[in-house]
């Protein structure tokens, strides 16, 4: 089956994993620039390609930008958690944890927002991570490294199950552009390769190809980054590529 489905995902931290360290100001001021330009250029951007996405925000960006989350919300693109100060939840005990969960769900429930997907700040879990999710309703997860395409997965101690759509660090804006110091070409290659790839896979012929994008606004959002992002959206398009929030992938799988 020569079609992919593509998920452009946008982990919207802000600063809120600066404040948690208690960085001094210009490193805190790196993480602002995702609210000054990154969401503004990324929505222009999914507005001029007509595709909507799918952001997983932080509680305390809630708390602190409830405009510029409202601003997503206004245009059409999903809403997923990803903590509530960016915490390595692995180092949380089960009852802490709960709290950050609940309390980033009614942040966002005051911005009348169900949120239905999460997705784990630095791609770590706690082993009750996903049992605390799926307990509060949530349908899907995007954390894991082991698939290159969703499936079931079945949630330890509850009668739950949740879609788990995996992810990787090559499909990771930040790893590419910051860690490594990736050029905007070579970027651009690794994405290209991995969608050429999946549409050619013979053994992923069986079910859905989900090309599954994570991008940060405090990365992407950069000039020239973001006509990487905005290269490869045309180039998926032109091979008919089909964009979707990811609960509406989602929901396919819990039929
Ligand atoms: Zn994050």
């Amino acid at each position: 089956m020569k079609n992919v489905e593509v998920c452009l995902t946008f982990d919207l931290d802000a600063e809120s994993a600066q404040i948690r360290r208690e960085d001094e100001p210009v490193k805190v001021s790196k993480g602002q620039f995702a609210i000054q330009r990154g969401v503004p250029r990324i929505l222009e951007l999914l507005e001029k390609y007509n595709i909507k996405g799918t952001f997983f925000v932080c509680g305390w960006v809630v708390d602190k930008y409830p405009g510029t989350i409202a601003t997503i919300r206004d245009a059409g693109h999903e809403i997923g958690a990803h903590g509530y100060l960016h915490e390595e939840l692995d180092k949380l005990e089960f009852n802490e944890e709960v709290v950050i969960h609940e309390h980033t769900d009614k942040l966002l429930e005051e911005l009348d927002i169900s949120v239905k997907g999460f997705r784990a700040p630095y791609w770590k879990l706690s082993k009750n991570t996903l049992t605390i999710i799926a307990e509060m309703g949530y349908r899907y997860d995007s954390s894991f490294m082991d698939e290159d395409r969703p499936y079931i997965y079945s949630v330890p101690e509850s009668p739950r199950n949740l879609v788990e759509f995996p992810v990787e660090w090559f499909m990771d804006d930040w790893i590419l552009f910051e860690t490594h110091q990736k050029s905007p070409t070579e970027v651009f290659d690794i994405w290209k390769s991995q969608f050429d790839a999946l549409m050619e896979m013979e053994d992923l012929k069986d079910g859905k190809k989900v090309y599954t994008l994570t991008c940060h606004p405090s990365c992407i959002g950069h000039a020239y980054r973001i006509t990487v992002l905005d290269r490869l959206i045309r180039y998926m398009k032109s091979k008919q590529a089909r964009f979707h929030m990811m609960y509406d992938l989602a929901v396919d799988y819990l039929l």
